[in-house]
């Protein structure tokens, strides 16, 4: 690919590493190619970080054309920077893509580009502890019409983000409501992509939870808002009996890169693993009984969270005394350590940016 490199004339200031928060800072640069019917993808280039103009009836700001991606850039203490499993996001992409009927963006080119942004941007990413440069790729039509259908015209943009811990208190276990009524995503839907749309949908959700004093939403399945999916933005797990229950990749569930390689690192240390659904009755009986002894999400953006309580119409159960289980750490500790290269990548999950 020929990336055309504009410089921005003067580059930004850098946020304090100790108080990056999530997602507020941006770097210098950001990635970009166009994308019509007739050309295909064409001019990329790297351009200073700054507003996009849109029609007004661009089809992504009426009818929600667009899909995104997430991963981070970590620094090692050897001053060398480390993207995690790229091409899984890329992958992922690319099955959004078609889901939405929006170009596909080939494998070998997202992760060419990626790498090229970070290369441009690298004293961006940040080296305090707990610390990485979020990735944030994603895509949207940009034809002006108002008829529904595929549109002709897309961007890919990518833009990055130097951000600390997701939860500024840290690993710490929250509190989740089980939401009973609004559903995320139905199978045969876009659950399994991820666009906006579906962040949309799902903010009602959150604002509720936050009222009864929770962190996030656990949405159960959109038929009989029975089967525990997702964790907000995350995917989530659960430790009942010493054997791990997760839902399965069945459609109306994002398919985590955490979750994956989280799945592959609790089978390699020999424990059992059901990808199968998992009622909200038995995880409160469970809960009640003692037999669920941990449960956390999963996303790249918090790694892993804790979830110290659920709280399901009138009833509620603690989990492990509202304290960071056992298993629940060692996960974070042993794959935030593969990320950052203060583990051996056995997986051979990393890529050095170079
Ligand atoms: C992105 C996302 C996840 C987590 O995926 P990762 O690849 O692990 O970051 C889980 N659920 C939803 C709804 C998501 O959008």
């Amino acid at each position: 690919m020929n990336i055309r490199v504009e410089k921005i004339a003067v580059p930004k200031q850098k946020p304090d590493e100790k108080n990056l928060g999530f997602g507020k800072f941006y770097t210098d640069h950001m990635f970009v190619m166009d994308y019509d019917s007739h050309k295909g993808w064409h001019d990329a280039r790297i351009v200073p970080y700054g507003p996009i103009p849109l029609e007004p009836t661009c089809v992504t700001l009426h009818y929600a054309q667009e899909t995104f991606e997430g991963l981070k850039a970590y620094r090692t203490a050897e001053g060398k920077i480390l993207l995690f499993r790229p091409e899984m996001n890329a992958r992922r992409m690319i099955n959004s893509n078609r889901r939405l009927c929006m170009p596909e963006f080939p494998e070998e080119m997202f992760v060419e580009a990626v790498k090229a942004i970070v290369k441009m941007d690298a004293d961006w990413v940040p080296s305090e502890p707990e610390t990485s440069l979020y990735i944030r790729p994603f895509m949207f039509a940009t034809e002006g019409a108002l008829g529904v259908h595929a549109a002709n015209s897309y961007k890919f943009v990518i833009v990055l983000s130097p951000s600390g811990a997701y939860y500024k208190e840290g690993v710490n276990p929250v509190r989740i409501l089980i939401e009973d009524e609004l559903v995320r995503a139905v199978k045969g839907g876009t659950g399994f992509a991820k666009c906006g749309g579906n962040y949309a949908a799902s903010i009602l959700g959150q604002v509720k939870a936050e009222k009864k004093g929770c962190a996030q939403v656990l949405w159960l399945d959109g038929v009989e808002r029975k089967y525990v999916e997702e964790v907000g933005t995350m995917n989530v797990m659960f430790k009942i009996n010493n054997e791990i229950y997760t839902a399965p990749i069945d459609g109306s569930v994002l398919p985590g890169v955490t979750r994956d390689s989280i799945l592959h690192i609790l089978r390699d240390w020999g424990y059992t693993v059901h990808e199968e659904r998992l009622s909200v009755d038995d995880l409160m009986a469970a809960g009640h009984s003692g037999a669920l002894e941990e449960a956390f999400g999963t996303g790249t953006a918090a790694v892993i969270s804790p979830i110290g309580e659920f709280i399901y119409k009138e009833d509620s159960v603690k989990i492990n005394d509202f304290k960071t289980g056992e298993l629940t750490q060692k996960l974070y500790d042993y794959l935030t350590g593969i990320q950052w290269g203060k583990e051996e990548d056995k997986y051979g999950w990393t890529t050095v940016v170079e």
